[in-house]
């Protein structure tokens, strides 16, 4: 992406959207009888979604990328002409995905691209490369000598499914992905990369390290934690939950449906609809799986009179919800239907909103740096001045902008502002984390909130002894706990920082005689609060240093009869360094530091 201006804007995207139109006219030569739907550039490249006659063999999409290269080397160009529906309909006669975009696009529903607009169009445009014609908006190249063959590829060797215009109840197409860039070098950099992000595939990882696992008897999209998982959940969660009772939260604990009319109080339903699972009955009433955690929140704040001392009220909660998401949607950890957010909800007066809001980020760069996820920076999401879909005054919105700039300015944070991207009901910051591989996650998020204080009649008596409405923030550092496990799992390859890692040392006998001395060792340390194993198994030494390697566990630690007589272990890193025989007592001492200081070595 371009430092400055939009990527839309970018050459690269257009040299990604001509590649797809080249696919297309590729997949086409392969599939005479292809239907073709949509074909969009994306982040690191493009796709085009087809319905083919049958799937697509690891050959023709190898023949595919290099009739995609001979068309390229053949310097065509990228013509665009205006027609009108009734062209467009002939053209595509035989294409029904076409002729359905024609259609809504006539009836004002779609543009070219499939996005949604309103006024019904009287022309539309097509571009028309070699042989392959689509009905699109551009951009594109001017001629395909713009674009590199040696940078181009098929990315994805299986392709991947999608429902056309992403519904479920639509027919299911096969989605082939591609990508693109400037150079050749551009495109061996983001293979290699693509290459590491499949070996550490959350998914694959957290298999091998016996974190989680998914039961179709269970349902999909529902992670089920194993022993290892849940270890290093709660390690994480307690220590987020200390950090924050020692930074003034008060803790609390609430169920995980609620009434029907608390969401349509919070304005929740039936404006998130979408993403709700259907109420369920019970005796008269109806009741939601919560979608939030903040109306409940918000209903212990009400359960008492406030006065101006008692706030800021910081209410925080390890909150499960649930929302829908499309089966074709789910992944891993990523994406799941019920998740638990690490919550909290501040009540505050006006004044008070600078300082709380920069006590809040302040608490989460501490929180991600800990974590070992230093890389990050925040996008604040600000009102679009033009429009009119923002609840509270100017001089409201004016406080909160300025507050979220000062805290990002005075925390030395890097962010970007992009405006049209603030909540209806108030101004927010998103944290962006870049990973080793450099691929951005978003995680956590502030949001300055003006509107469900309003909806639920909050209120504080002030000094003077009015009434007054407070202003809420909602934050989560991590958002989800499952997806930001996930991004963990992926960011480290399942090589955790110690004081995360589920096992933190393995005791590998050497002979079955020194089975005792390693019990008696590893007793010693649990004692001290490490998370100790004892490898008693009969595999041969070497290959039990493997296997344990294999599980990415810190500390190895080696006792044989010289071992048991000096009182020491011999210490192997998960790195392999070696660290020699020492006495227990030092390797203790070691550890403990390194797992005190939540460190990133070992
Ligand atoms: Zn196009
Ligand atoms: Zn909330």
């Amino acid at each position: 992406m371009s430092a400055n201006g939009k990527y839309e804007d970018s050459h690269l995207y257009r040299i990604r959207h001509s590649a797809a139109h080249i696919m297309a006219e590729a997949v086409l030569e392969r599939f005479p009888e292809a239907k073709i739907a949509i074909g969009p550039p994306i982040e690191d490249g493009f796709y085009y979604d087809f319905d083919l006659p049958r799937p697509p063999t690891d050959e023709d999409l190898q023949w595919i990328e290099n009739r995609m290269k001979e068309i390229i080397r053949k310097n065509v160009d990228f013509k665009v002409r205006e027609v009108t529906p009734e062209e467009a309909l002939a053209q595509f006669k035989d294409q029904p995905y076409k002729q359905e975009l024609i259609r809504d696009l006539v009836s004002g529903r779609v543009n070219e691209n499939g996005n949604e607009i309103a006024a019904p169009a009287e022309k539309m445009t097509f571009y028309t490369q070699d042989t392959f014609t689509d009905l699109c908006r551009g951009p594109h190249v001017a001629n395909s000598r713009e674009i590199n063959p040696d940078a181009i590829s098929i990315t994805y060797k299986k392709p991947a499914g999608a429902y056309w215009r992403g519904d479920e109840k639509r027919e299911q197409l096969t989605r082939i992905y591609g990508t693109a860039w400037e150079t050749p070098e551009d495109l061996h950099e983001y293979l290699n990369l693509l290459e590491e992000a499949r070996k550490r595939d959350h998914r694959v990882v957290g298999e091998r390290l016996g974190l989680f696992a998914f039961s179709p008897l269970v349902g999909k999209g529902l992670p089920l934690w194993k022993p290892n998982g849940a270890i290093l959940r709660d390690t994480l969660e307690r220590w987020l939950r200390q950090t924050q009772l020692d930074n003034g939260y008060l803790p609390v604990v609430t169920p995980h449906i609620g009434n029907l009319n608390l969401y349509r109080t919070s304005g929740h339903y039936p404006y998130y609809k979408d993403s709700q699972y259907a109420p369920i009955q019970i005796d008269e009433e109806e009741f939601l799986l919560r979608p939030m955690n903040c109306p409940h929140h918000i209903m212990i704040y009400k359960s008492d009179m406030h006065s101006y001392r008692d706030l800021p009220i910081r209410l925080a909660e390890f909150g499960t919800v649930y929302r829908y998401e499309q089966s074709g949607e789910l992944h891993g950890l990523t994406r799941v239907r019920g998740f638990t957010v690490d919550d909290a909800h501040l009540f505050v007066t006006p004044e008070q909103l600078l300082e709380e809001f920069k006590n809040v980020v302040k608490l989460i760069q501490y929180v991600f740096n800990t974590v070992g996820f230093g890389d990050f920076r925040a996008r604040v999401g600000i009102r679009d001045p033009q429009s009119e879909k923002y609840v509270g005054g100017d001089e409201l919105w004016n406080k909160a902008t300025n507050a979220i700039l000062e805290a990002c300015e005075e925390l030395e944070l890097p962010y970007n502002v992009e405006q049209g991207e603030a909540a209806f009901y108030g101004p927010k910051l998103d944290f962006i984390f870049r990973d080793v591989l450099k691929r951005e996650w978003q995680l956590g998020t502030v949001q300055v909130d003006y509107n469900l204080p309003e909806r639920f009649d909050l209120e504080y008596v002030a000094e003077d002894g009015s009434r007054q409405r407070p202003v809420m923030i909602h934050r989560a550092p991590f958002g989800s706990m499952e997806r930001f496990i996930g991004i963990l799992i992926e960011h480290f390859n399942g090589a955790f920082p110690a004081w995360l890692a589920p096992v933190q040392a393995v005791m590998i006998p050497i002979t079955d005689r020194n089975v005792e001395y390693a019990n008696s060792v590893a007793n010693q340390l649990r004692a001290a609060g490490m998370r100790v194993e004892v490898d008693a198994g009969k595999a041969r030494m070497g290959a039990k240093i493997a296997a344990n390697r294999e599980l990415n566990i810190p500390y190895l630690l080696i006792v044989g009869d010289r071992d048991a007589a000096a009182g020491n272990v011999s210490v192997r890193l998960r790195t392999d360094e070696d660290l020699g025989a020492i006495p227990v007592g030092d390797f203790l001492k070691r550890a403990e530091n390194i797992i005190g200081a939540m460190s990133l070595e070992l």
